[in-house]
């Protein structure tokens, strides 16, 4: 596994600055959350760690590699960037069987059928929905779909992991059963993981520590008590 540095990220779309000058060490096996209202620019922070935009300035390094240094025309594309995502909406392939869905980004990565098998079985097992191989998405429930990104973004072995508001989609039960299974998943696996919520009882449930944003910067950085604590 291993360790996420950010060191004053800026991201701006046009005249909007979305995130400012925003440095986080997030060590190897951490849980940490982005926590902050609607618009304060968690999910720009995640996708700029996914290459999924485009950065203005600063840097962003995942292990020994880095991914970003400030210029965009050197930046690691995002597919070769190893990195586990889920985001809100599951977005599985409504058409292809659970095991096709979790088959399919390893054969666009041209790997054998011994191998993509046995990767998809592990994954599987490790969110408990190995039965389900040959089912459709439709014939799961929200929470088993949900589990069924989570062993998608997996399949990969990715030593990081991104979690855009995963689990907004479920009922409050639901909801509540799930982070704890997130969080057991999270420890016996070790990856290091960056979640984003706004809903502060979701995060000092699940994290190691919080990052507290507003308005585009980061305001307070720490455990879920020493969060909880400040006023
Ligand atoms: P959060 O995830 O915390 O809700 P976002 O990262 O989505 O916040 O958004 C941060 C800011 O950047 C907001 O002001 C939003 O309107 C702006 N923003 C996000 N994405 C874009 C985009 N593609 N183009 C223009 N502005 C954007
Ligand atoms: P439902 O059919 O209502 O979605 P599940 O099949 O998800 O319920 O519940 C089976 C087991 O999986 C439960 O023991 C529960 O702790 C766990 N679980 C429930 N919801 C989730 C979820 N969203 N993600 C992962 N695991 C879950």
């Amino acid at each position: 596994m291993a360790d996420l540095i950010i060191e004053n990220l800026t991201i701006k779309y046009g005249g909007v600055t979305a995130v400012e000058n925003l440095s986080i060490n997030v060590p190897s096996g951490e849980f940490l959350t982005l926590l902050g209202p609607s618009g304060c620019g968690k999910s720009t922070t995640l996708f700029a760690v996914a290459g999924l935009n485009h950065a203005t300035s600063g840097i962003i390094r995942v292990g020994d590699r880095i991914l970003f240094n400030g210029d965009s025309k050197a930046a690691v594309p995002p597919e070769r960037r190893n990195i586990g995502l889920v985001f809100q909406s599951y977005a599985l392939w409504p058409h292809k069987t659970v095991a096709d869905n979790l088959a399919f980004p390893l054969i666009l990565r041209k790997m054998g059928k011994s191998e993509r098998d046995e990767r998809i079985k592990e994954a599987l097992g490790l969110v408990e929905m190995l039965p389900y191989a040959e089912r459709y998405p439709f014939e799961l429930s929200g929470g088993q779909q949900q589990r069924v990104a989570l062993a998608r973004a997996l399949v990969y072995r990715p030593p990081l992991l991104l979690l855009d508001e995963p689990l907004s989609n479920l009922d409050a039960k639901l909801r509540e059963r799930a982070r704890v299974w997130l969080r057991e998943l999270q420890e016996r696996l070790k990856v290091t993981t960056v979640y984003v919520t706004h809903d502060q009882s979701e995060a000092l449930a699940v994290s190691d520590r919080i990052a507290v944003m507003s308005m585009g910067r980061m305001r307070q950085l720490g455990s879920p008590r020493e969060i909880y604590e400040t006023p």
